[in-house]
C-alpha cells in the first residue's frame, strides 16, 4: 500500500495499462500511457465509517468525506452542496402507474446544478495536494461552478465556456469573479485534443470530468444519499448524460455500498442524451465496445449535454450500463420540453438537459420497460434560471392583465371558475 495515501484512497489506477499512481501526484491521467485514472479505496478504512451510509441525515457532501479523497479541514472549500431533496412524485409518475417515481433535486444547488457536488471536492483537493493553478472547459453549468468555488477558494484558474451557452450561464461564471473565455470549436474533439495539450505542453491541472480523476468521485454521494433517504436502491436510476462523470460516479457509489454488504444490488443506470447526438445509445445499440462521435451538438436545447464524442472511447460508460443491466436512451427536444412542464407541475423548475431524465422515464414507461412497483430516481440535474429562453418557449408571458382594482380581481375569478 503506498504511503502516500488520502484518507481512505490509496491510490489512482488506470484504466488502460493498470499502472499504479501516487494518489497525491499532480497528474490529470496516466503518466505511461495517458489513460484514465480511477481513485481506489481501502475498504476496511471504509467499513470504519460505515453508520455513515446506513443512518441518513440531510448534509453536505462532507459528510461523506470518509469515502471521498482525504482533505484536510483548512482546505475544504463548501458552499452546502449536497443534501438535496429526494422529491416523490405526486402528478406523473402515478399517472403512468408507477407510483414510486423520484427527483433527485439538484437544481437547489449553491450555483444551480449538480457540477456543485464534484467542484467542491474537486477543488478543495486540488488546495490540498498544492496545485497551483486550474483550467477547465465547460458547457456552462460547470463553469458557473468552477467559478464560485475556485474564487472562494482563492484558487487560480481560468475557465473556458463553450459559445452555445446561454449568455446567463456566462455571466454567472463572470459573477462569481472567475477569469473567463468564450471557446469556438468545430468538434468536441477539437477540445479534447486543446485540453491534452494544456496538460501536457502547458503543465496545467484540468478540471474536465475524467481527465481530472477527482470530480466525479463526489457523484458517489448521489448513490449514498439516495439509499440514506429510501432505505433501499432504486430500481432504475435515469441521469442526464453529457461527458458522463454523475452516472459513472453515481454507479461506482452504488457498487460501494453493494460491496460493503449494505445493498444487495445496483440500480440498473440509464444515462439520457439527445436524440441529436446519442452516441452511447448507438454503441449499446449495435453492441460496440467502443464509442464513436455521433451526431450535431448544435441541433437540440438540451445544451449542458451536448456533448457528440465519447472521451477515450467511452469505455467507462458502456461499461456502467452493461453491468447493471441498464440502457442507454435518447430523447427529441419535444420529449424534454414536455418533460419540463411535468416537472414545473411538481414544483420543479428545470433547464432542458435536466428535464430529459424525465423525457426518458415517460419513454420507457410507454415502451413497457418499468414495472408498476419499481422504484424509479430521476435526476435533475440544475436549474430552469440560467436557460431562460428555453423556459420562454414553453411558458409564455401571462395571458391576464388587470388593474389594481377588486372589481377586475373578481371578475378573473369568475372566469377561472374559482368562485
Ligand atoms: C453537466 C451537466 C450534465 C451532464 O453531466 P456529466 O457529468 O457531464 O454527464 C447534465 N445536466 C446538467 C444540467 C449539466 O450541467
Ligand atoms: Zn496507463
Amino acid at each position: 500500500m503506498s504511503e502516500k495515501r488520502s484518507g481512505n484512497a490509496v491510490c489512482f489506477r488506470c484504466d488502460s495499462c493498470g499502472e499504479e499512481v501516487d494518489v497525491r501526484s499532480h497528474v490529470n491521467l496516466c503518466p505511461h500511457c495517458g489513460g484514465l485514472l480511477e481513485v481506489q479505496y481501502d475498504l476496511d478504512g471504509f467499513k470504519q465509517s460505515i453508520d455513515v451510509l446506513r443512518d441518513y441525515k440531510r448534509d453536505s457532501i462532507w459528510r461523506y468525506r470518509d469515502f471521498m479523497p482525504g482533505v484536510s479541514e483548512k482546505n475544504i472549500v463548501s458552499l452546502g452542496e449536497g443534501g438535496t431533496p429526494l422529491v416523490k412524485s405526486k402528478y406523473l409518475g402515478p399517472s403512468l402507474g408507477i407510483d414510486n417515481l423520484y427527483f433527485k433535486n439538484d437544481t437547489l444547488m449553491p450555483t444551480g446544478s449538480f457540477k456543485d457536488r464534484g467542484y467542491s471536492l474537486a477543488i478543495s483537493y486540488a488546495m490540498d495536494i498544492g496545485i497551483k493553478r486550474g483550467i477547465t472547459y465547460s458547457s456552462g453549468n460547470a463553469g458557473a461552478s468552477f467559478a464560485a468555488y475556485s474564487a472562494r477558494a482563492g484558487f487560480p484558474s481560468v475557465i473556458m465556456v463553450e459559445y452555445q451557452a446561454s449568455n446567463m450561464k456566462k455571466m454567472m461564471i463572470s459573477l462569481y469573479g472567475a477569469n473567463t473565455a468564450v471557446l469556438n470549436f468545430e468538434n468536441f474533439t477539437q477540445i479534447e485534443n486543446m485540453l491534452d495539450k494544456a496538460v501536457t505542453e502547458l503543465n496545467c491541472y484540468s478540471f474536465v470530468n475524467f481527465i481530472n480523476p477527482i470530480r466525479h468521485e463526489a457523484m458517489k454521494t448521489y448513490a449514498y444519499e439516495i439509499y440514506g433517504e429510501l432505505g433501499r436502491v432504486p430500481e432504475y436510476s435515469f441521469h442526464p448524460m453529457g461527458t458522463g462523470g454523475g452516472v459513472w460516479g453515481t454507479w461506482k457509489g452504488y457498487n460501494e455500498l453493494a460491496a460493503l454488504g449494505i445493498t444487495d444490488k445496483v440500480p440498473k443506470m440509464v444515462p439520457v442524451q439527445p436524440e441529436a447526438v446519442c452516441w452511447l445509445k448507438q454503441a449499446i445499440d449495435s453492441g460496440a465496445d467502443e464509442g464513436r462521435m455521433y451526431g450535431d451538438s448544435t441541433k437540440t436545447i438540451a445544451q449542458s449535454i451536448s456533448g457528440n464524442s465519447p472521451l477515450q472511447g467511452g469505455h467507462r460508460l458502456l461499461h456502467a450500463v452493461r453491468d447493471s443491466q441498464g440502457m442507454a436512451m435518447a430523447v427529441s427536444d419535444k420529449e424534454i420540453l414536455e418533460a419540463m412542464l411535468d416537472l414545473g407541475r411538481e414544483g420543479i423548475g428545470a433547464e432542458p438537459s435536466s428535464a430529459s431524465s424525465v423525457a426518458a422515464f415517460k419513454q420507457a414507461v410507454r415502451e413497457g420497460k418499468i414495472n408498476s412497483g419499481d422504484t424509479v430516481v430521476c435526476v435533475i440535474t440544475g436549474t430552469a434560471f440560467k436557460q431562460p429562453n428555453a423556459v420562454e418557449r414553453i411558458a409564455p408571458m401571462p395571458k391576464y392583465s388587470l388593474n389594481a382594482d377588486v372589481d377586475e380581481v373578481r371578475e378573473l375569478l369568475e372566469q377561472l371558475n374559482m368562485l
